[in-house]
């Protein structure tokens, strides 16, 4: 940061014109603005290298029906893993093992883009009380209250 003596001047005026303290609330306001504008960048870039899955994951044990196998008498097969979508009436879909850690980490995406949009919107709101204020502190600075 550079410094002015426009600070000084100010001082040496006295608070009258009240620029001061406008100019120090314009500036509060630019840095809050751009550090939200700065999580929000970095939060949609974290949110871009996601792979979100929204579903759950289901373990299933299953008994095959021929007569001679073990499952009949309780040692059923399994497990295996099914995919279950979240939105209504989505279809569950057999996991092969091979993909399994694929489609828990799809979820566990899924789980972090919820909360990133969470944080993203509250960033957002944030930043539009921020800019909001900072019109009206530009306002102030450039048409003071008589
Ligand atoms: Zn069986």
């Amino acid at each position: 940061m550079m410094t002015d003596d426009r600070g000084g001047l100010t001082e040496a005026l006295g608070d009258t014109i009240g620029a001061g303290t406008e100019i120090a609330t314009v500036r509060r306001l630019l840095h809050q603005s751009n550090e939200l504008i700065n999580n929000i960048a970095a939060l949609t870039d974290k949110r871009a290298e996601l792979n979100p899955l929204p579903g759950s994951l289901r373990k299933r044990h299953l008994r095959c029906g021929k007569r001679s196998c073990r499952c009949r008498s309780g040692a059923l097969h399994g497990p295996y893993y099914y995919f279950e979508p979240s939105r209504q009436h989505g279809k569950w879909r057999y996991v092969p093992k091979e993909r399994l850690s694929e489609v828990r980490q799809g979820i566990a995406d899924w789980k972090k883009q919820r909360e990133i949009d969470e944080m993203l919107q509250a960033c957002a709101a944030e930043l539009d009380a921020a800019l909001k204020a900072l019109r009206q502190g530009v306002e102030l600075l450039v048409q003071p209250p008589e």
